[in-house]
């Protein structure tokens, strides 16, 4: 059983990387060896519709107008960079 565990465990891994590494790929277009950093990855600003729970990402906070949606101002939600990777 623990056998199976650990090729189970390891199959999830190799599963989960290659799924991100294809979604990286596909985000980038496909460019070679580009390690530039995200734009916005230090800034996480979402505009939250409290109605129907639609999410605006806010990528530039200089002109920063709160939209609304169904008949009603959305939430300014600020969450913290996504520590993706240890
Ligand atoms: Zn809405």
């Amino acid at each position: 059983l623990r056998i199976a565990l650990g090729v189970l465990i390891g199959f999830g891994i190799l599963l989960v990387g290659v799924w991100f590494f294809s979604a990286m790929s596909r985000t980038r277009g496909g460019s070679t060896a580009s390690e530039e950093p995200e734009e916005v990855a230090d800034l996480d600003v979402y505009f939250v519709c409290g109605e129907c729970g639609t999410e605006f990402r806010v990528e530039r906070i200089g002109d920063l107008q709160v939209p609304r949606h169904c008949g009603e101002k959305m939430q300014v939600e600020r969450r913290g960079p996504s520590s993706a990777g240890s």
